[in-house]
Order: structure tokens, then C-alpha cells, then sequence
């Protein structure tokens, strides 16, 4: 059933251009109904080899078994936005980095896929203002509960309280989707998970919403604010529901995949029995059915740059990979809606690791013996050029990340620009190698959220809409099996299975 949430409603107006020409696009499932005893697609196309793209290969195969061929189109390295780079002999993570220990999906890839976890410690925090560190973490578990109740008072553990709340609820997908339930938008999915609460999370900034609550303006300065910065590059003016999913990733026991989370991502291909084509997808052609009265439906012709790949039709195509502007450089053709025409756009961070000696006197440190801090977040200050600062630990090893300060090692710096030569000697009192990355890392943020459509065609299927709710690999991986779990409904008319109402988790 489809509801018409006041909040959800402008959002549906702005899909509904192509929902009322095309009535057999989204809830309507009339175009369907005349469909009975339907043999499965023979042919789906998947644009994208990240974790998204991999997952859905993964939860499609578990979906429409064994015949379909599923080929995974990919125009760079299998892993995306999941990558490592190489400095003095050590790999290290240079994209998405941490998988919360709540992260199910991921979990139970590395499990089926055996391959096993890494335990992500890292270290003591402090956090600087451009001038001094407001908070520095000390040894002493005790030391620090009082130095935060002092100066944040029960914002903290307040804060603790809404966050298990809001992943007590969004637990339920793993039940839903356990149910084989799918949902047709994002804001479909979020309300099923959370109700109002979690849409309405998605039109405020986590700063209206916290102080809303009565969470101080220090608090939100010194404590959210840095946590903002690493993680999503931004700051308090993303949705709230971004802002938890991002001070979740600050909680502890993170982990990451032994020897590279990208490894996921080709262990879900080969699980999937998916053929990987190197190539870019310039153009999806929709390939319209001789007559809808017929009852055949609509195919996709895949044009594929650099690429002699000859079965370029398909029944199903999923599109895993950011269609915004410049990025997937898709064109669509012979639809008779605009396809990936989206607002917003991609926020960029720099990722830089620095195997050196950390300049600790640009911290306002005098004191080299005294320095013990391993992650240095920062508050917003336009003086700063950096996002963040941490040591990295290579990906064979779970150990603590407790670096010497007086001993060169491996830093991660985000930075919104790439570093220059004259930021790197204020970082850096000497340092032997670096590796930069520049990445549209995710969506630049502005609430209200308006969420791009999951259902593009017939059956054709964006995954990178869940992105605007926020962006994890287990966001991708949620996304993924929504997908599986829609495109087989649908093709096999399940109605009852799709955007159904007070699930019961
Ligand atoms: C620096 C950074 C840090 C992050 N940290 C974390 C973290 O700690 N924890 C976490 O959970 N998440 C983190 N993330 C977010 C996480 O990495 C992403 O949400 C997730 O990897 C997205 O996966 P995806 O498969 O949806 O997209 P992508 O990984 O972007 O995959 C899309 C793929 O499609 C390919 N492609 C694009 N266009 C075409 C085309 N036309 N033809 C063929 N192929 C095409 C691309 O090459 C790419 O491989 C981070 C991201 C970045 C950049």
C-alpha cells in the first residue's frame, strides 16, 4: 500500500512527472497484472562494481536463480569507492574505511565469502579548534567520562540514548528484508524502518534537530561537528539522519576486511557467478516493447565504450553507480521520461597518506614526549585545511593503532583540496612517501532531502538513490538487496510483498 505522507509529499510530486505518464512505472503494477506464469529474465546488466553493484549481482542470483546471465560492468577497479593505495610496502584503505559492528550485510559477506575481520582501533582522539586541542583522550577511562561531563555535561550520553534508539529501529531492515519485503522509494523504506521520525530526519540538519533537543552549542561545536568532518567532509548542516549514521561510525569495535574491504566486492562477484565486463556504459537504450498489449516487456540495449562484449540486451539492468552530474556519464536513450536528470551534487574530499614524521608544534604541542594522540579531528575553522588527521594501520594487521610520534608512520589526512606542498611541511616535519586521492566521495548534503527514484523504468533500477539518505557501504549493500528483492516482485507481480505498511519487526 502507498501512503501519502504530508512530508513525504513533496518528494512525490517531484518523482510524479514520470509516475502519472507511465502508469505501469512505480506502485502501479497494472502493466504486470496480466503477467502470470512468467519465465525468469534471461539477461540482467549491472553498471557499477562497488559494493553496491556486487551485492545486488550477489542478492539477484539468490533471487532469480541460476539461469539469468548477469554481467557487472565496470569502467574502473572492481571495489569503487572501496579501494587501498600502496606506501613504503604497506597497503592501507584509502576509500570507505569502517563497517560498524551492526553492519549485517557486511558481516555476513565476509562470512559466506571467508573472509575475515579486522579490527579497526584507533587510538587516542583529540580535537582541535585551530588553536588547542578542546578535548584530548587520555589512558584513564575514568579521566575521560569526567572530563566530558564537565564540559559537555549529559550531552554525551544523551546523545548515546538517541543513537541506540535510531539503530534499534533501523535494524528491522535486516528483518524486512529477511521477510523478502521491498520498498519502491527511499522514503518508503525509512518510514517502515523509523515512521515520521526518520523521514523527518531526513528534512532537518543534525544541528536543528539536536539543538531542537536541548544538546548544547559546544556540544554540537567541539563533539559533532568534528565527527561530521571526518567521516562525510561536511558539517553540521547535513541531515540529521546522515548525522547519525555518522556519529554511529564513531562508536567503537569498527572493523574493516582483512586485506582490503574492496575483496567483498570481487568475492560477491565470483559468489554471484557474474561476469565482470571492463568497460564504461556510455548509453542504456529502452528498447520498447512491440505492443504493451502483447504482454512483452521492455528491453535494454547497453552501449559499452572500449569493450568487444557482443550480449548487450537485457531484461533487468541496475544502475550502481552515481548518475549526478560528471559522474556516471550515462546518456539514455528512447525513454519517454528524462532519465538521471538529478539536483545536488557530489562533495569532494582528498585523501592523502603521509608515511612521516607528524609536525607536532602545528598542534600548538611544545612537548614532543607529551603528544600521545593517534586521530585528530578537527572543529570548523576556516584557518584549518585539514578535515582530519589519523594513523593508519595496514590492512593484514588488527592491531591497536598506537603510533610513536617520534617514529616516522603512515597518516591519513582528508582534506577538502588536495594538499600543497606548503600544507604538507606545516603537517609534516619530514616525511619519505605520499598517496593522494581525490574523490566525489559522497553526496553533498543540504536538507530537506530530496531522494532520487529507485524505480528508473520498467526494469531498470538506481541503487545510488539510498545515498541521499547517507552514504555506507552498508547503505549500498541494504540498497542492493531492496533491489533483488523489488526487481523479482515485480517481474513476478508479488504485490503483497512490496511497500507494505506496520511491518511488524
Ligand atoms: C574517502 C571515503 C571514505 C569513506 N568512508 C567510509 C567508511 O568508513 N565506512 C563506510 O561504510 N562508507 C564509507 N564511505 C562511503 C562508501 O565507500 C560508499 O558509500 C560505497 O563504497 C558506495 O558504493 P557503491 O557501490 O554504491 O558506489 P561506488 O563504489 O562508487 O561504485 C560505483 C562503480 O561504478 C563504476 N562506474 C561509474 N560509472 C560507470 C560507467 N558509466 N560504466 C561502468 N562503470 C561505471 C565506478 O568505477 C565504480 O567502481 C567512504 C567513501 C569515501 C570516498
Amino acid at each position: 500500500m502507498v501512503r501519502t505522507l504530508a512530508l513525504r509529499g513533496g518528494i512525490r510530486s517531484w518523482v510524479g512527472v514520470h509516475v502519472h505518464n507511465n502508469p505501469w512505472w512505480t506502485g502501479g503494477l497494472r502493466y504486470f497484472n496480466a503477467e502470470s506464469d512468467k519465465s525468469p529474465p534471461k539477461r540482467i546488466a549491472i553498471v557499477g562494481a562497488g559494493i553496491g553493484g556486487t551485492a545486488a549481482a550477489y542478492f539477484l542470483r539468490q533471487q532469480f536463480g541460476k539461469c539469468a546471465q548477469i554481467d557487472i560492468f565496470e569502467n574502473g577497479k572492481v571495489g569503487g569507492r572501496l579501494a587501498t593505495t600502496t606506501v613504503e610496502g604497506n597497503e592501507y584503505e584509502v576509500g570507505g574505511t569502517v563497517i560498524h559492528p551492526r553492519n549485517l550485510h557486511m558481516k555476513d559477506f565476509i562470512r559466506q565469502l571467508g573472509l575475515k575481520e579486522r579490527q579497526v582501533n584507533i587510538g587516542r582522539v583529540g580535537i582541535y579548534n585551530g588553536e588547542k586541542f578542546t578535548f584530548e583522550e587520555s589512558s584513564s577511562f575514568l579521566i575521560n567520562v569526567l572530563k566530558l561531563q564537565w564540559r559537555y555535561g549529559f550531552n554525551l550520553i544523551r546523545l548515546k540514548i538517541w543513537l541506540n534508539g535510531i539503530l534499534e529501529k533501523f535494524s528491522r531492515i535486516y528483518h524486512y528484508q529477511h521477510q523478502e519485503y521491498a520498498f519502491t522509494t527511499v522514503e518508503e523504506l525509512l518510514h517502515a524502518l523509523g515512521g515520521d521520525e526518520f523521514i523527518s530526519m531526513t528534512q532537518a540538519t543534525v544541528e536543528e534537530v539536536l539543538l531542537k533537543a536541548g544538546y548544547s552549542q559546544k556540544f554540537m561545536d567541539e563533539m559533532v561537528t568534528p565527527v561530521m568532518r571526518i567521516n562525510y567532509g561536511q558539517n553540521k548542516n547535513v541531515s540529521a539522519f546522515v548525522g547519525a549514521v555518522s556519529l554511529a561510525g564513531a562508536q567503537p569495535n569498527l572493523w574493516a576486511v582483512e586485506g582490503g574491504n574492496w575483496l567483498v566486492c570481487q568475492g560477491l562477484i565470483n559468489a554471484a557467478s557474474a561476469e565482470l565486463v571492463q568497460g564504461r556504459v556510455t548509453a542504456v537504450e529502452c528498447q520498447s516493447p512491440p505492443s504493451r498489449a502483447e504482454k512483452t516487456f521492455s528491453s535494454y540495449k547497453l552501449d559499452i565504450e572500449k569493450s568487444d562484449f557482443s550480449y548487450s540486451v537485457y531484461d533487468i539492468v541496475v544502475l550502481a553507480a552515481p548518475l549526478h552530474k560528471n559522474m556516471a556519464n550515462i546518456s539514455f536513450q528512447n525513454f519517454s521520461h528524462p532519465v538521471g536528470d538529478f539536483s545536488g551534487k557530489y562533495h569532494q574530499t582528498v585523501a592523502t597518506v603521509v608515511y612521516g614524521l607528524l609536525n607536532v608544534p602545528f598542534f600548538s604541542y611544545k612537548n614532543l614526549n607529551e603528544f600521545t594522540l593517534n586521530e585528530i579531528l578537527t572543529t570548523e575553522n576556516p584557518k584549518l585545511f585539514i578535515s582530519s588527521v589519523g594513523a593508519l594501520s595496514p590492512l593484514n594487521v588488527s592491531v591497536d593503532c598506537k603510533v610513536k610520534v617520534t617514529e616516522p608512520a603512515a597518516w591519513k589526512v582528508f582534506s577538502p583540496e588536495p594538499l600543497t606542498q606548503e600544507q604538507l611541511d606545516l603537517l609534516f616535519a619530514s616525511y619519505s612517501s605520499k598517496s593522494e586521492r581525490t574523490w566525489l566521495a559522497y553526496p553533498h548534503y543540504a536538507p530537506p532531502e530530496i531522494f532520487p527514484p529507485i524505480i528508473l523504468h520498467d526494469n531498470m533500477y538506481y541503487l545510488n538513490s539510498i545515498e541521499w539518505a547517507a552514504s555506507a557501504m552498508e547503505m549500498s549493500a541494504i540498497a542492493a538487496r531492496n533491489i533483488a528483492l523489488l526487481a523479482h516482485h515485480r517481474w513476478y507481480q508479488k504485490t503483497d510483498k512490496i511497500d507494505q505498511e506496520n511491518l511488524k519487526a
